[in-house]
């Protein structure tokens, strides 16, 4: 088991490359794990605190910035430990805690299921959460590390991260330009998915050394050689390849290892590019070239910026041999990537920058460009897709606590997220904590964001929820569940309505009797019968007579009229108050829900009338052909079937509101107030306004008996002279 790296170890390793970096915190950062994750351990056994340090170890071979290799001592602390985020931003600030925030949101992913995720999905997934590049390159590092210890899993999950890695970082690092964190994952991975395959590959690659003996030292030889004859000084290096590397090229070329012949790899570095032209001369005059094999990187770089030239020749033995030629300069990016090729280009004079990446530098602009390229490949087998991308740009990626995945479009609010989790739990939030706040339901959710939904009993989701909302699915349950309450409303009110009726009429009743009426009722179901008695679309008498075919009702008649009102009468007579005098007569609707007419114009007996119930409020009642009706065109479920429930000759009084234009003459109003009175209206207001030097805007609200009585005053005052115009104004 190795030894955990020791605090002054890995101050050193930065220092290295970074003297101006702060001691004092990375010191602190190393305390900060080492008591966070106290006694916690690994699978290997080891102390976990192990992981973090082997993963900014990893990283400082890449000699990244300090925050960086700090966000990496703190990785797993916010997730795997107590601490909050405020924490890590207080002690180490916030570009740190940025960073630390930025890997927990990342590890959230690994509980999201291979199923909901498709390998692209992810890849865009992980490039929206990690802001920073270097929140992925310090996830790299956490994998390479985790794949070096993936023996001490269970064979599922090894599987299942070894594939995952083949899939999405060993590419990553590779769009990176972390070649040498792309091949180890590559090999890794492949030793864990196909042992067998990874052995007899390692294998016949001894094999072939052992046969081709000194080989790698005999090219590397002669290069040297022929290259320091004609004047170049340069650095030569041989390598066998990876065992991953040949098992692809078996698989792509559909070849079997005898006739892979190029296994063998070397690397000339030269000092500048017309160096690495000449090199490529002298090694094309050596020996024969392989046809279609050279390319020219540094004239045309690839998209992660790395530059090199690349042939094939017949080398000794017979031996096909691959190499790159390059600048120091070049090999950096591509043995580096970003990371340390943006700290080097930045030294002042060749010193080490310190830690932070200032905006504005070269490091900071060649980050901005390797996300752009990530995100802007140009080629098919690139990352990201232009256009895909778009799509990826209209959604959000969210979490449940239990770190499910939940992709939403921009815009969407908890309130989606909620009935995207299930339909339950949409109509029954009252609330979200967002990342541990309580957060309003409404607010539009961002990328990486965790939703907790705040849940209540018995809670009905508000109409007005409609329009705050991104997706159908909400909008639609919304839509169902408004409907579905106000339909309870009325089947309660229609039960109590029927239990009565069936009480005066002597009759016993019972949801069964209820049950084998349907068919003669014509209903589905109880709760049509009773909802329908509630919104006065049916009669209890019709209900009774249903149930016991021989009965007749004998104080209504078959008409069966006035159930709300009886209900209500038969409640005062059992309950002890009285009936009140200014109860809105309407019929279908539940008593509990208060009831007022339009306050801008109301409606008189005889006026067609609906209800509008809306949350809060209880039910308005407005002439049909109110124009405030307008309002409610997209919400069926808040209208109500309504009906006047008045007597004739009742003498109660009903607001109505009309608008006339007089003249502006001695007595015009007296006129006017003298029709009113004469027919027996009540003015109860009256506003004017001087519209012009001859006329005058008159608005009166009074009260009438029913429509045929207004309709009388208003006749009476059209016919008046004084009066130019008169309409009744319906809100
Ligand atoms: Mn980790």
């Amino acid at each position: 088991m190795p030894a955990i790296i020791r605090q002054v170890d890995l101050v050193e390793r930065v220092k290295r490359y970074d003297p101006g970096a702060d001691e004092a915190l990375l010191n602190r950062a190393y305390i900060y794990a080492m008591k966070a994750h106290g006694s916690q351990k690994r699978a290997s056994g080891e102390p976990f605190v192990a992981h973090p340090l082997e993963v900014a170890a990893i990283l400082t071979d890449l000699r990244l910035d300090s925050a960086t290799i700090i966000a990496a001592v703190l990785h797993d602390t916010i997730e795997d430990t107590g601490t909050e985020r405020e924490d890590i931003d207080r002690i180490f600030g916030p570009e740190i805690g940025a960073l630390v925030d930025g890997l927990t949101k990342i590890k959230k992913l690994d509980f999201v299921s291979r199923e909901a995720m498709q390998g692209e999905n992810f890849r865009k997934l992980l490039l929206a959460v990690a802001a920073d590049l270097r929140v992925l390159l310090v996830k790299l590092a956490d994998r390479l590390h985790n794949m070096r210890t993936l023996g001490f899993m269970p064979p599922e999950k090894r599987k299942r991260i070894a594939e995952e890695t083949l899939d999405i970082y060993a590419p990553l690092a590779g769009r990176m330009g972390i070649q040498e964190i792309r091949d180890e994952l590559e090999d890794l991975a492949f030793r864990n998915l196909d042992p067998d395959a990874h052995d007899t590959i390692a294998r016949r690659l001894a094999d072939m050394t052992d046969r081709n003996g000194q080989l790698v030292e005999e090219v590397e030889h002669e290069l040297r050689v022929k290259l320091s004859a004609q004047g170049l000084s340069a650095t030569v290096s041989g390598r066998r390849k990876r065992p991953y590397s040949i098992w692809r090229k078996m698989e792509r070329k559909s070849i079997a290892f005898e006739q892979l012949s190029d296994v063998f790899g070397f690397r000339i570095i030269v000092d500048d590019a017309p160096g690495c032209y000449g090199a490529l001369g002298i090694v094309h005059t050596a020996w024969p070239v392989v046809p279609g094999r050279f390319k020219d990187y540094i004239s045309n770089p690839k998209g992660n910026d790395y530059r090199s030239l690349h042939t094939t020749v017949i080398g000794p033995r017979s031996q096909r041999v691959e190499l790159q030629i390059r600048t120091a300069d070049m090999d950096e990016v591509a043995e580096y990537g970003i990371a340390a090729h943006a700290l080097y280009k930045d030294k002042p004079g060749g010193g080490a920058r310190p830690g932070a990446v200032p905006a504005e530098s070269r490091a900071y602009q060649w980050l901005r460009r390797t996300v752009d390229l990530l995100a802007e490949g140009d080629s098919p087998e690139e990352f990201l897709e232009h256009t895909k991308l778009e799509l990826f740009h209209d959604q959000v990626f969210c979490f449940t606590p239990k770190g499910r995945l939940i992709a939403l479009p921009r815009g969407a609010t908890a309130i989606d997220f909620a009935y995207a989790v299930h339909t339950n739990v949409g109509n029954s939030a009252v609330g979200a904590k967002i990342n541990g706040r309580m957060t309003p339901l409404f607010n539009e959710l961002q990328n990486g964001d965790e939703v907790e939904i705040v849940r209540a009993d018995g809670q009905m989701p508000p109409p007005a929820w409609e329009s705050l909302v991104a997706t159908g699915k909400a909008r639609a349950a919304i839509r169902r569940a408004t409907r579905a309450s106000v339909r309870r409303q009325f089947a309660g009110l229609g039960r109590q309505i029927v239990e009565r009726a069936f009480q005066r009429a002597g009759k016993p009743f019972s949801d069964d009797k209820l049950k084998g009426a349907l068919p003669r009722l014509a209903r589905g179901s109880i709760e049509d019968v009773l909802s329908a008695v509630g919104r006065g679309e049916m009669f209890s008498g019709d209900v009774i007579k249903g149930v016991y075919p021989e009965h007749k009702d004998e104080r209504r008649g078959a008409d069966g009229r006035d159930d709300a009102r009886q209900a209500r009468t038969n409640e005062a007579g059992s309950g002890g108050a009285p009936p009140s005098p200014n109860a809105v007569p309407i019929r279908g609707l539940d008593r509990d829900l208060p009831v007022r007419f339009a306050p801008n114009g109301g409606a008189v007996p005889g006026d067609r009338i609906v209800g509008i119930l809306t949350m809060g409020e209880g039910v308005t009642i407005y002439p049909i052909q109110s124009r405030a009706l307008a309002a409610f065109d997209n919400h069926p479920e808040s209208w109500i079937d309504v009906r006047w429930d008045v007597e004739p000759g009742e003498n109660r009084r009903f607001p109505a509101r009309l608008a006339l234009q007089s003249l502006n003459e001695p007595g015009s109003l007296a006129q006017i107030a003298q029709v009113i009175a004469d027919h027996n209206g009540n003015i109860e207001n009256v506003s004017m306004a001087r519209r012009s030097a001859d006329f005058t805007d008159v608005t009166i609200d009074l009260s009438v008996f029913d429509l045929k009585h207004l309709n009388a005053i208003m006749s009476e005052l059209r016919a008046k002279p004084n009066v130019s115009r008169v309409e009744r104004v319906l809100g």
